[in-house]
């Protein structure tokens, strides 16, 4: 690989045509502000955070739902920690819990089955939230909760494929130049449902780590192909990202889910977006509401690369980390919480 300094002079010199770059990951738009790199390019190469987040666009109803169950008698929700303070229309499910309700924190889907086993008077309820990359882990958890029977578990199952959230942005009136692409979800699907994007929308798509050197590099390889025309994919990953992903998972999550149209939070419903449990896994699921009341919160505009976060009109005003207003400026993935942290308030 090209030595890093060289990459960030290449970086410095590029003479191309302007260029607005999307990393469509979370953990790239924290890669890329802790790193410093968005101050080190040239002004007219811009990067755009995209909707990568799972629980940003986690609708207001799947929240809803799990408050109410973290406030109904001997149950309790399980989610892992972002989830935690991400508003809904009546609270988050830390406000719940401070009002009574149970809420635990996991860290991997399998602690709810532990859970379920050790306490079975009290009815556990797992969220089920993220994209290719976790979802894989909540089939198997539901998957293995039908094989022992228990009862006592339960899902609201929020998960989401990401690609028609590209197919969105790349729709948009002003869609970015190249995309760079998580390699963790990368690592489930292959790189060929993201070749077939590139090649479908005639751009750079790049497959990368979450590293800072790994993003550099793949700002790099798009630079280096917008100004020579280039489109279609490079994996920079190839360690992680094999062309036809990982059979296993991709049987596990063919095995427990269908795909169903799904509620995005601030994008509205994108068909075929979000996985919803099949039969005879459908049992294990209870549901929610899609939709929700965004209290200005302008999140979506954010996830499409529309608006950078300082630019909303509540950002460091009314809406902070402390006193969220929208779920990109609670989860460790939202674009507006890693900028106001990396020192882009206002
Ligand atoms: Fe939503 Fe707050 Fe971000 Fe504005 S600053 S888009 S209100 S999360």
């Amino acid at each position: 690989m090209k030595p890093l300094d060289a990459v960030l002079a290449d970086i410095r010199a590029y003479d191309g045509p302007p260029a607005r770059v999307m990393e469509i990951c979370g953990t790239h738009t924290a890669a890329i502000l802790r790193s410093g790199l968005r101050e080190l390019l040239p002004l007219d190469v811009r990067l755009l955070s995209g909707p990568g987040c799972p629980v940003c666009v986690t609708p207001a109803g799947a929240i809803d739902r799990l408050v109410e169950l973290s406030l109904a008698p001997d149950t309790c929700v399980v989610c892992f920690g972002d989830m935690l303070r991400v508003p809904g229309t009546a609270g988050s499910l830390a406000e719940a819990r401070a009002r009574g309700g149970q809420v635990r924190m996991i860290y991997t889907p399998l602690a709810a089955l532990s859970l379920a086993k050790e306490h079975p008077q009290t009815r556990f309820v797992l969220a089920a939230v993220g994209f290719e990359t976790t979802a894989p882990v909540f089939a198997l958890a539901m998957k293995r909760a039908r094989e022992e029977g228990l009862a006592n578990l339960r899902f609201v199952t929020a998960l989401k494929t990401v690609f028609p959230a590209v197919e969105l942005v790349m729709n948009t009136k002003n869609p970015p130049d190249a995309l760079i692409c998580p390699g963790h979800v990368g690592a489930v699907t292959g790189q060929v449902p993201f070749a077939a994007l590139a090649a479908r929308y005639g751009k750079p798509f790049v497959m990368a780590g979450f590293e800072p050197a790994h993003v550099a590099a793949a700002v790099w390889r798009i630079l280096r192909m917008l100004k020579r025309g280039e489109a279609g994919i490079q994996n920079l990953y190839p360690e992680v990202v094999r062309p036809a992903g990982n059979p296993r998972a991709a049987a596990l999550l063919e095995e427990v889910y269908t795909l169903r149209n799904s509620d995005w939070r601030g994008l509205g419903v994108l068909p075929n977006s979000g996985y919803a449990p099949r039969e005879p896994y459908a049992a294990w699921e209870l549901g929610y509401d899609d939709g929700g009341a965004s209290d200005g919160c302008a999140c979506g505009a954010v996830l499409l690369g529309e608006m950078s976060p300082p630019d909303c009109p509540l950002y460091g005003q009314t809406c902070t980390p402390a006193s969220p207003v929208g779920p990109c400026m609670v989860s460790g993935e939202g674009a507006c919480g890693l900028w106001y942290s990396g020192g882009g308030a206002v």
